[in-house]
């Protein structure tokens, strides 16, 4: 498959950008005539960005949007624990597309996800065409069965042969998994060249409790201390850093995922952005899960993240829309391991066409600074995933199937 983009704005300039197969082949003056692509999109008043890679979620959690809301951190917990434990598989799939759907349409072609139900997750983003880091959760109150069973499947489906998807041992939390079960979910990792996902240093609560059952170590210490800290680990939030932890975290080359509207909504704290960029840290974001943000748009992400360190640290200049938006993109993709999150020759064609005649881009003075601070899902036309167009002209395959499935849900 091949598709021709000409006459699209790019930093600036109109071009021509071919894509071939995954790839960006060529940018620059093309022929139409010359390279016979599959397709031709017309360019003009079209822009040509990297699209979003949504580095925590928890996909399926969407179904859950709006459930109960207000609620202090340990009541609303229990009400969404007891609505989860009715979930199905199918409920699962469901929830995921609705939230694939939810994120085409926002310009996301990447998401890590950290839920149940792996094998439904599977079916839901190779139908859609996403690309997708699916992790397996892993907590002690599993069992020694479903653990061994979902060590079996990460070392099943570590060469699964879909490269759009890849799969990662996700131990929840330090206060749901032992120090014995990181360990092993690292070396899972470390056999299977996967990556590990996690949530670290979230609450106050957790820093405190690690600190009284493992002698005063923060949870940053107490991971590195079991030897589990490495570039293939990513750690969503990050709120409660000390200096020595975010020097650990960098040397480790650990991706601390930023998720800022989620520690707001749950009064968590934070995330030290100062003390994170000061320390070389390497920085993504994510939205977290639907409960608690309640929507996947990178967009607002990046918008709230910029005005949430700018508020807190008292400086506008402490994280620029241009450190937000590579955190939304290249960042993210960096830290999986993929050549994407910018429009190159050689990079995996992952972009989105956004509408320049859009009221929230208008007047264009400087794109990015329009794509952080004013647009919305509605600016994007057309979304693009490993040179598979996923949303045309904000059309999306099956949207109406989806959403009328998903609506079900509530009556469960
Ligand atoms: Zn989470």
């Amino acid at each position: 498959m091949s598709v021709l983009i000409k006459n699209v704005l790019l930093e600036n300039s109109k071009t021509d950008v071919l894509i071939e197969g995954k790839k960006f082949s060529r940018i620059g003056n093309i022929d139409s005539l010359s390279v016979k692509a599959d397709r031709i999109i017309d360019g003009t008043d079209l822009a040509l960005l990297p699209a979003f890679y949504n580095l925590h979620t928890h996909a399926a959690m969407c179904l859950l949007r709006g459930f109960c809301e207000d609620l202090p951190l340990m009541p609303w917990l229990e009400t969404i624990w007891k609505k989860e434990a009715v979930m199905t598989g199918e409920d699962i799939y469901d929830g995921t597309r609705l939230a694939v759907l939810e994120m085409i349409r926002s310009g996301t072609v990447f998401f890590a996800d950290m839920y149940w139900f792996h094998q439904d997750v599977l079916r839901a983003v190779e139908e859609m065409g996403i690309r997708c880091n699916i992790g397996v959760t892993f907590m002690d109150n599993l069992g020694e069965k479903t653990i061994q069973d979902n060590f079996s499947f990460l070392d099943q489906y570590s060469k699964y042969g879909n490269d759009l998807i890849t799969f990662a041992p996700a131990p929840h939390a330090i206060y749901t998994c032992s120090g014995d079960l990181y360990k092993r979910c690292f070396e899972n990792a470390e056999k299977n060249n996967l990556f590990m996902q996690t949530h670290l240093a979230e609450t106050v609560t957790e820093t405190e409790d690690c600190k009284k059952a493992h002698q005063g170590m923060t949870p940053v210490e107490y991971l590195d201390s079991l030897g589990v800290l490495s570039d293939r680990v990513i750690a969503a939030h990050c709120v409660h850093l000390t200096p020595n932890d975010a020097k650990i975290l960098s040397q480790r080359q650990v991706t601390a995922v930023h998720n800022p509207c989620s520690n707001m909504k749950l009064s968590s704290g934070v995330f030290n952005m100062p003390l994170a960029k000061a320390n070389g840290m390497k920085i993504a974001l994510g939205t977290d899960g639907c409960s608690s943000n309640n929507n996947l748009s990178m967009m607002e992400e990046m918008k709230t993240a910029a005005l949430l360190a700018k508020v807190r640290f008292d400086s506008t200049e402490v994280l620029s829309a241009k450190e937000v938006y590579d955190m939304a993109t290249v960042n993210g993709a960096a830290a999986y391991g993929l050549n994407a999150g910018r429009i190159a020759e050689g990079a995996d064609a992952d972009c989105i066409l956004v509408d320049m005649t859009n009221e929230r881009l208008t007047p264009s003075w400087n794109l990015i600074y329009n794509m952080v601070y004013s647009a919305d899902s509605s600016c994007i036309d057309t979304v693009i995933s490993a040179g598979k167009i996923l949303m045309e002209h904000r059309h999306v395959n099956n949207e109406e199937e989806i959403i009328a499935k998903a609506r079900k849900f509530i009556d469960k």
